[in-house]
């Protein structure tokens, strides 16, 4: 069992609210005395004008790069992938904080690539090693905007004639609770060449249906995923792999948006999406004994002040009981398509973007009560090998047709 990884990324800014102290993995927030931020002290009682530590697993400055956060937060994550073990990286937080330059990166410099790009250069160089395996890589990238799902590299958007209406995406449960995606195309890279094309294109898919006033690729999460399928020369044995990269919606609260129309049931669309993911993680975190937090090889956040921050959204406090709770992954597409990633069989990291401007305090805040329940989920990576019956059974009629023959053989001497 390994907890979920957490890092704070902080986007660049010249003006900074002077009430952070930023250590190697410390985020100290100072909580101002203003009735916008009300704390919830140790003992139930309301507090404010104090500060407040969040402990990460790591904290890029404003000034790291993006090879910094790729080496930080993938490399491990991706070489396990390459070994057979599922990994997720999710980048979390307000509007403009940077998830889809961390995800995505920036095709204008060479140093700006993202972790998508960086990810595949790594597992191709990787896999260029592996002479003695059978290895076959598919990429797929999903979207989902206002509850339903699309496929970012559809044929017809792949080939760049008119690309909307991207072909639609089914989300349902398949058997021992996997989750099956209905239509959503599945594109075997043979080469970096190759992978780096269609994840360009599924990035440029995004964007083309987005305008001015449709800020769709902030409004939508989008879903990159590698599969890997590995079999050494001579043996049975399937080892299969997915990594996903994630760069959620905007995690900014409805009321502050003061939007309508359209737009509003855009921003209800994408809070009640998070606010379904934000469910999950509580009854995850729930689960664990809470004398579990802050032991273990992958110490998550732990406040020293015991406290716990309250801004809107769902509240988790029910006094720190352990019971086994129904975490209710069925309740949006994005927790069904996440269900391994939380909890489950796979490797995962979280990137929180947070902004340190004075304005964006509340959104920093709710980032940061995130990811400190999100480091509190304990997930259960193991090696994804099965015997390959197909390859089994060939291999053994061959074997037998070559023993037949042998004794055929033997016996016309
Ligand atoms: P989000 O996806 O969270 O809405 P973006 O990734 O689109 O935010 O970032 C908003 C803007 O800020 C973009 O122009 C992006 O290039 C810039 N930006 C974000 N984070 C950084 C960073 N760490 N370094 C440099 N520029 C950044
Ligand atoms: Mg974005």
């Amino acid at each position: 069992m390994a907890q979920i990884k957490t890092y704070a990324r902080l986007k660049p800014t010249k003006k900074a609210y002077n009430g952070y102290v930023i250590s190697k993995n410390v985020l100290t927030m100072h909580i101002p005395d203003n009735k916008d931020f009300v704390i919830l002290g140790p003992q139930n009682n309301l507090r404010s004008n104090f500060s407040y530590d969040i402990l990460f697993t790591n904290i890029f400055g404003s000034e790291a790069s993006q090879e910094e956060v790729f080496d930080g937060v993938a490399r491990d994550i991706i070489q396990n992938f390459l070994n057979g073990y599922n990994g997720t990286i999710f980048a979390y937080g307000q509007t403009g904080t940077g998830k889809t330059y961390t995800v995505e990166g920036n095709t204008n410099r060479y140093s700006s690539r993202g972790l998508a790009t960086r990810a595949l250069s790594m597992i191709y160089q990787e896999l260029e090693k592996r002479s003695d395996q059978h290895i076959s890589v598919y990429l797929s990238y999903l979207e989902i905007y206002q509850e339903v799902a699309y496929d970012l590299l559809n044929p017809a958007a792949r080939s760049m004639i008119p690309i909307a209406p991207f072909a639609r995406v089914t989300v349902v449960e398949g058997p021992r609770g996997s989750c099956i995606l209905r239509g959503l195309s599945l594109h075997l890279a043979a080469n970096e060449e190759i992978a780096q094309m269609l994840l360009l294109q599924g990035q440029a898919n995004r964007k083309v249906a987005e305008t001015p006033v449709n800020q769709r690729s902030s409004r939508s999460h989008a879903v990159f995923t590698v599969y890997l399928q590995v079999r050494k020369h001579d043996s049975d044995v399937l080892v299969n792999s997915k990594l996903h990269l994630v760069d959620l919606a905007g995690s900014e609260r409805v009321s502050k948006t003061g939007v309508d129309g359209q737009q509003l049931t855009e921003a209800k669309s994408i809070n009640l999406s998070l606010h379904h993911l934000e469910t999950v993680i509580i009854a995850l975190q729930l689960d664990k004994p809470t004398s579990a937090v802050g032991r273990g090889d992958n110490p998550p956040q732990q406040s020293k002040s015991n406290s716990s921050l309250m801004s809107s959204g769902p509240s988790s406090d029910n006094g720190g009981s352990r019971q086994l709770r129904f975490v209710p992954y069925r309740n949006s597409l994005l927790t069904m398509v996440l269900k391994d990633s939380l909890g489950g069989n796979c490797l995962t990291a979280m990137i929180a973007t947070i902004s340190l401007e004075p304005e964006n305090l509340g959104e920093s805040i709710s980032t940061c009560r995130f990811a400190q329940r999100v480091a509190c989920i304990a997930n259960n990576a193991r090696k994804n090998e099965e015997v390959d019956d197909k390859a089994m059974i060939k291999r053994l009629k061959n074997k037998v047709a070559y023993l037949e023959n042998q004794v055929a053989l033997l016996r016309s001497k």
